[in-house]
């Protein structure tokens, strides 16, 4: 008799780390995930649309009682052939709500729906699980697919769902995966056996915390609240694997990597921090900068939301769209800094259009267009330029002479311990002006970050009068400093190069 209660992420998670599960199910109040209400909704809305898929399909809606909803499905399967969605199963005290079930007479094809634009491994491991229990529960399962969002599907009208998505028939690979399934709930068990909710697991952090998302797991912070600080996970860019190996190896503390052989670029983090040295400035290299830049200047920062599902004519799935841009102009040398703005009408189908224009009309002579990390504002130019055929030529044009100032922290022209080995706005900014309350971010009122600024522009749509006013001027607010700290930045190598 099973004695855990699986269902497909919890298969998933407990597969990646024994101790996750563990975390899950007695320290869930550790969990310290940061996932996006809009991620969120946009994996819901996509589940939503992937459900007509094959055409007319019953639901199984969702219940607490989980029997309810496998009686629902078993009263379901009687009517084949037939699409279910949702249609749930128990095999063994492990419990399955399969996307959509294609009810054929001679067998069932199952379809697991991801919003992501690939395959990815987790994915197998979730269809396999699935494929597991239909198969023990005497299913003839014929197919067990993939269906994810294809990011090369441009909207033209209506969502053509069949070109929307991708599907990647797995049945082969899923086949081959089945004993490792079995063998994975057995070790489950047997873990979760072992440690219960007073006897935590010693499971080492390893490479399990970094995949297969790519980013952290939920509970690093607690898997990690005893190693010195600053550690070698905070050494900036050096690969996890590197990372864990000298973890492994005992050297944990930046005192321990001191003599470490690492790139010199590591080591330089290392070095300023331990040794308190003082900051490091090329100014050769600021100077050739400066020299590069030619009135007017022009300081913008956009900001952007993305949907998976696109919603207007022309975009695709996850591309960024530009609701806002801030910038500082000056127009000739020892001229007064002016700043203009843009921020869409979260009514405006139209505001792609209109922040194109306005930007052009805001920039109207050939200076610098300067921002920080190019790629972002550059490519989103060019799918504006691509959009507005009308606009194309202007649009590009600014592109002539675009100037990064990224560029000097990420090639360590000018760092400061205080960077701790990153050169993002959000790190350099405070370390080049620490005591300022006017560039501190935290000190703003509403939006404090990027992904807080769409997802204010997002939820304006529904907003009272008076809500989308606090809302308009916390973007306008953020978007400003943006600006104004690359107008800082701009003033600290004028500085720096007199000096
Ligand atoms: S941080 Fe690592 S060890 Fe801790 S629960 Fe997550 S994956 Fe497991």
């Amino acid at each position: 008799m099973n004695e855990l209660n699986l269902s497909k992420s919890k298969y998933c998670r407990g597969k990646m780390c024994n101790k996750m599960y563990w975390m899950d199910k007695y320290k869930p109040e550790e969990n310290k995930s940061k996932v996006s209400p809009s991620t969120f909704e946009n994996g819901q809305k996509v589940g939503e649309l992937a459900k007509g898929l094959f055409g007319k399909y019953e639901d199984v809606e969702f219940n607490k009682d989980l029997n309810i909803m496998i009686d629902t499905t078993n009263e379901l399967l009687k009517n084949k052939p037939n699409i279910i969605t949702e249609a749930s199963f128990k095999f063994d005290n492990n419990f399955c709500s399969v996307d959509i079930l294609k009810n054929d007479e001679d067998g069932v094809e199952i379809y697991e729906v991801k919003s992501s634009t690939e395959e990815k491994d987790i994915y197998l491991d979730d269809i396999s699980y699935q494929y597991y229990i239909l198969s023990n529960l005497g299913f003839n399962v014929k197919k067990a697919c993939l269906v994810h969002v294809n990011k090369n599907y441009i909207k033209h009208g209506e969502i053509d769902i069949k070109q929307f998505f991708i599907i990647e028939d797995e049945t082969e690979v899923v086949k081959s995966m089945q004993d490792d399934v079995k063998t994975n709930i057995e070790k489950l068990n047997e873990f979760m056996k072992k440690y219960d909710a007073d006897t935590e697991p010693d499971v080492d952090i390893g490479m399990q915390c970094e995949t297969p998302y790519k980013a952290k797991c939920d509970y690093w912070e607690y898997c990690t609240k005893n190693l010195p600080k600053p550690n070698v996970f905070d050494v900036h860019t050096l690969k996890a694997s590197q990372k864990y190996k000298l973890y492994y190896e005992g050297k944990v503390s930046f005192e321990d990597l001191l003599d470490e052989k690492m790139s010199n670029r590591f080591k330089e983090q290392v070095e300023f921090e331990v040794n308190n040295l003082e900051p490091k400035i090329d100014k050769a290299a600021i100077k050739e900068l400066l020299q590069s830049l030619k009135y007017p200047l022009y300081f913008i920062d956009f900001e952007s939301f993305m949907h998976v599902i696109p919603e207007y004519d022309g975009t695709h799935a996850y591309q960024q769209l530009c609701f806002q841009y801030s910038l500082h102009i000056v127009d000739h040398e020892g001229a007064e800094v002016e700043h203009k703005e843009f921020l869409a009408d979260s009514d405006d189908d139209n505001f792609m259009r209109h922040f194109a224009e306005s930007m052009l009309n805001d920039m109207p002579k050939s200076g610098t267009m300067i921002v920080y990390n190019r790629v972002f504002e550059e490519t989103r130019i060019k799918e504006l330029a691509e959009m507005f055929p009308d606009l194309t030529d202007r649009l590009l044009k600014l592109l002539d002479n675009l100037v990064d100032f990224m560029v000097p922290f990420r090639r360590r022209a000018y760092y400061t311990k205080e960077m701790e080995g990153s050169y993002s706005i959000k790190y350099v900014l405070p370390a080049i002006y620490p005591d300022d309350p006017e560039l501190n971010y935290h000190n703003l009122p509403l939006v404090h970050h990027g992904t807080e600024a769409s997802e204010t522009f997002l939820a304006m749509k529904n907003m009272t009068s008076e809500e989308r006013e606090k809302a308009r001027q916390g973007l306008l607010v953020y978007c400003g400093l943006d600006t104004y700290a690359l107008v800082k930045l701009w003033e600290k190598f004028k500085e720096v190069v007199e000096e």
